[in-house]
């Protein structure tokens, strides 16, 4: 009889073979629990990438992958320093100030001390002092964290901030592959579909003043008139053309008449509120659209525009220039226009405001005239 080599014989010990047994069991297990983590990962990985719109990424990691996952909370931080990020976002639709998890910010030097220059995920306790800014849009502070740096290249673009309320959620520890994995797929796609956005908005922006064109105006007529139509609102239509420009350009130059244009643009973007749709519409010509706003309100706005636009002298170095408009406006009858389509309603509002105009410069200019349906 050979005698037994001595690890097989310490496996006919029960205990120990149960021993290992559990171990295999928890190793195995461990691996299924890993294999399912990344599948979600995967999914959410691959949704990030199949999507080519900003609001639409938001959407995605803002709510698909806190319920996906199960954190408590999550806020984004991206550096916006020119307030690009926050201008296509409120030229797509989406208003950056109501979204609770996500922070443009014009700086992120606390994000670079945090992050310092190794910049990997940093997950543990929730600590006050450090990472208090990083969860102000949270409702409850979360007790442990997992801190998630966004860059692209050594461009650090943010961070992809989770909250949880239990303490031993995101331990120091513990391993970051898949979250640094998902970091760095998420700040791919940010950067992608920033650029995406900022091509789009190139198209859709004029140059001189960057205001939106007429192709944006046109574009947003359609969605305001559904909007109205379904909320049974008002709508309202403002032509503005310069009086004379042609004489501004002759007089002091093309120069001053581009300064000139740039200032007026910039005036009725104060003007109005930020639902309003103001565009260059033509050479020195303006238009805005007014949401909820009936005839009253239109013409009060067109007439503070005309008078606002005749007492100021519009000034860049030493160019100055004093110019009037005259103004042409029209308002949505639902009642009249109940059972036209989108497309005649929107020719009609245009139509109208453009008469109105041509009316006011026949009348001598620097005036509002209305017309009715
Ligand atoms: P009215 O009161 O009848 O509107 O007279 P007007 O001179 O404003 O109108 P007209 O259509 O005769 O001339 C418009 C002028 O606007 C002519 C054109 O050179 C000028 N213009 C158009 N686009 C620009 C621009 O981008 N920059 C400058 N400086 N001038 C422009
Ligand atoms: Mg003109
Ligand atoms: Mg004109």
């Amino acid at each position: 009889m050979s005698a037994q080599p001595k690890h097989n014989k310490d496996l006919q010990q029960p205990n120990e073979v149960d021993t290992l047994r559990m171990r295999l069991e928890t190793l195995y297990h461990d691996a299924r629990k890993n294999e399912q983590v990344l599948k979600k990962f995967q999914h959410l990985e691959l949704r990030l990438l199949s999507c080519s719109s900003l609001v639409e990424l938001m959407q995605i990691i803002t709510h698909q992958s806190r319920s996906t996952f199960g954190w408590d909370t999550l806020t984004i931080i991206l550096h916006d320093k020119e307030r690009q990020i926050y201008k296509l976002l409120k030229d797509a639709g989406e208003d950056p100030d109501r979204h609770e998890a996500l922070m443009l910010l014009p700086d992120i030097s606390h994000l670079r001390q945090i992050f310092g220059t190794i910049r990997k995920p940093i997950l543990g306790p929730f600590n006050r002092d450090k990472h208090q800014p990083l969860f102000l849009s949270s409702h409850k502070y979360p007790r442990s964290v997992a801190l998630l740096p966004l860059q692209r290249n050594s461009y650090m673009m943010g961070s992809l901030n989770l909250g949880s309320y239990k303490s031993d959620r995101f331990k120091k520890d513990s391993a970051t592959d898949f979250l640094q994995h998902l970091a760095a797929v998420l700040a791919t796609c940010l950067h992608t579909a920033i650029a995406h956005e900022k091509l789009k908005q190139a198209g859709l922006t004029d140059a001189l003043t960057g205001i939106n064109n007429r192709r944006f105006f046109d574009q947003r007529l359609e969605e305001e008139i559904s909007r109205s139509k379904r909320l049974e609102s008002s709508l309202s239509c403002l032509f503005i053309d310069i009086d004379h420009f042609k004489v501004i350009n002759d007089s002091y130059g093309h120069d001053v008449g581009d300064m000139v244009l740039r200032n007026v643009a910039e005036l009725l973007r104060a003007q109005l509120r930020s639902i309003d749709v103001v565009a260059r519409y033509g050479g020195e010509e303006f238009a805005i659209l007014l949401g909820q706003s009936g005839r009253e309100k239109a013409i009060e706005i067109a007439e503070r525009i005309r008078s606002i636009i005749a007492d100021t002298t519009f000034k860049e170095g030493s160019d100055q220039a004093s110019i009037t408009v005259s103004v042409g406006v029209s308002t949505i009858s639902f009642e009249k226009a109940q059972h036209d389509d989108i497309k005649t309603i929107g020719r009609n509002l245009l139509q109208r405001a453009d008469k109105a105009l041509y009316q006011a410069k026949q009348q001598g200019r620097d005036r509002v005239i209305f017309l009715e349906h």
